[in-house]
């Protein structure tokens, strides 16, 4: 048994024969192959070597040619492994012996390979690991030839098992058999996250090098309940799995019944609950859920379409079938989120430094004038449709947050003078983001119709920990008693003042934070449809001065680890029986 801890992104088990997806998007199954056909995957396997050693060679050469010897001795080095004759036997061994495909030898025995390389003590022989994928890659890339296989063609319930998922590989995942979703990379807010979650199944992410420790066929159990993954568990391991899942289907199946009943507290305060969407048909699937609306709508995902940016018309048909999905509930629109992970690096010639401080978010917007025009015409357009809200992402200044406002209003005039109508009052508020507008709060009350908070980026920019890079995950908590107290600071101001004000970060949709939540007077909670029935039944079981005891007793303590540990006690109480 191979066991790992990472971090999870949708509670639940999944059970599965693990199927390992390469940078190059195919799929390594496990597949047997019959007696007769055993010649034919060796021959495949001869010619894949053959044309892996000439592809290599060619690189060398070119290399050799232009940047000299020292450039392509590292290729020089994939032809003595393509070459090595024991490594070729014990691929066709498999293959002869086990009955099975060419490209899944060929994947088990370089991650056995790999592995090898990865438990060796020098520096530098570890580094060879991404030679032996690298080489991996090359001949998988010639023994699947034109077929590779897709995701989209699983006949059977599989894991996937990857080093990392761009937001399109995971935008995907709908339409497959996919169960649960192992990954080497990412942290709980990663953008990743964000949409493994709204997929809905079980997910643990942050694993280092869990996709070199799997081979495909291999059993799997996600166990994303207690952040686990399990490589090849021992029988009674998957038998006390095998009832987990069983339990765990019973415990959803208690939550749906959530669904029609109100988000109200014992003592009769209502408690709105919104849903986080990426995609417009989503917000139909919020309400199923028992959503009162949508109370973030990340609409940077438009450009997960092949086409790339979105046209204000494709943009206005989105707009239109979110709204018209949410059948009246509140629609917030939060205009694009550009920048940091999502989409405008890979396209530029050079990467930012420090993308999360750079160029992203209203300022990628404000510098990008036409396109924010664009998005804010079709969300105007749009507007009549239902009732629909618009917030700017990011707002780290009132002079930002003004001039965003006035590309509005221009936007606005210029729909007028074309003759088409627009809700001239449409409410247009802020995400309060970072710990400038925090300190600042009270002089935006003053020019905002309303507040979001986005935990995500808050505490990423309050404790100076990147929210994806599981490396410095551990750091990363919303916990930290300097964030509970700037959270209270914020709701006090604008209940004060009578500015709505909701929170919208993942930290929504966690019950270790309800009662604090709730305590210490937020009103409104915006997260994953799939979040939604678990704190709804939270909600009703407390009561108003319970939970603002809750909050008084969490922002006495120094430690985050004393929050958290309180929190889970208090929430334990309430939930014994569910995963907290
Ligand atoms: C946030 O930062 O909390 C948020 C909700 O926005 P996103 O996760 O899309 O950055
Ligand atoms: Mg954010």
């Amino acid at each position: 048994m191979n066991i790992l801890r990472g971090i999870a992104v949708t509670p639940g088990v999944a059970i599965g024969e693990a199927v390992i997806l390469e940078a190059a998007e195919y799929r390594i199954p496990h597949r047997m192959v019959a007696s007769a056909e055993i010649e034919v995957e060796l021959a495949r396997l001869q010619e894949a070597f053959a044309d892996s050693i000439e592809d290599v060679e060619k690189q060398a050469n070119w290399l050799n040619a232009h940047l000299g010897r020292d450039a392509a001795q590292v290729f020089e080095w994939h032809i003595g492994v393509l070459r090595d004759a024991q490594l070729r036997t014990s691929i066709e061994k498999m293959v002869r012996e086990q009955q099975v495909s060419a490209a899944h030898a060929v994947s088990t025995v370089m991650r056995n390979y790999q592995r090898r390389f990865m438990q060796m003590s020098d520096p530098l022989l570890v580094e060879r690991i991404r030679d032996v994928q690298d080489i991996e890659r090359r001949l998988l890339r010639h023994t699947l030839g034109e077929d590779r296989e897709d995701l989209a063609h699983l006949k059977s319930p599989v894991v996937l098992i990857a080093h990392d998922l761009t937001p399109t590989q995971t935008a995907q995942l709908t339409a497959t058999k996919v169960v649960g979703v192992a990954l080497d990379v990412g942290a709980a807010t990663s953008h990743t996250a964000i949409l493994l979650r709204s997929w809905g199944r079980p997910g643990v992410i942050g694993l280092t090098d869990f996709s070199t420790r799997v081979s495909a066929g291999d059993t799997v159990v996600i166990d994303a309940t207690n952040q686990l993954v399990i490589a090849n568990p021992n029988e009674s391991t998957l038998e006390e799995y095998r009832a987990r899942a069983i339990r765990f289907d019973r415990l959803s199946h208690e939550l749906d019944e959530m669904t029609t009943l109100p988000a109200t507290t014992r003592d009769d305060e209502k408690i709105v609950l919104y849903s986080n969407i990426e995609f417009p048909r989503e917000a139909a699937v919020g309400g199923a859920r028992g959503a009162d609306g949508v109370g973030l709508y990340r609409t940077e995902f438009l450009f997960l379409r092949p086409e790339g940016a979105p046209s204000e018309q494709a943009q206005y048909e989105s707009y239109k079938e979110a709204i018209r999905g949410a059948k009246g509930g509140m629609v917030t629109i939060r205009t694009f989120d550009l920048g940091a992970d999502k989409y405008t690096q890979e396209r530029r010639y050079e990467q930012e430094r420090n993308p999360m401080l750079g160029l992203r978010s209203i300022r990628y917007s404000l510098q990008n004038l036409d396109m924010f025009k664009d998005q804010l015409r079709a969300i105007l357009r749009a507007s009549v449709e239902g009732n629909v809200r618009l917030m700017f992402p990011l707002i780290s200044s009132l002079m930002e947050f003004r001039q965003a406002k006035m590309t509005v209003y221009d936007a606005m005039e210029d729909l007028e003078e074309e003759g088409i109508v627009v809700k001239k009052d449409i409410p247009i508020g802020m995400m309060l983001e970072t710990p400038a507008a925090a300190i600042q709060i009270k002089e935006f009350c003053r020019e905002v119709s309303f507040v979001s908070i986005g935990t995500n980026d808050l505490i990423q920019y309050m404790l100076a920990v990147d929210r994806g890079n599981e490396r410095v995950s551990q750091f990363y908590t919303p916990s930290h008693p300097a964030v509970l107290r700037v959270l209270r600071d914020v709701v006090r101001t604008c209940t004060k003042v009578g500015v709505g004000c909701s929170l919208c970060g993942e930290m929504a949709g966690q019950p270790l934070y309800t009662m604090f939540l709730l305590g210490i007077g937020m009103r409104e909670l915006s997260m994953a449809p799939a979040n939604i029935p678990e704190v709804k039944k939270l909600i009703r079981l407390v009561s108003i001065p319970q939970t603002q005891r809750v909050a008084r007793r969490a922002l006495t303590f120094d430690t985050e680890r004393q929050v958290t540990n309180y929190l889970r006690d208090e929430t334990r109480k309430l939930l014994p029986d569910d995963p907290i």
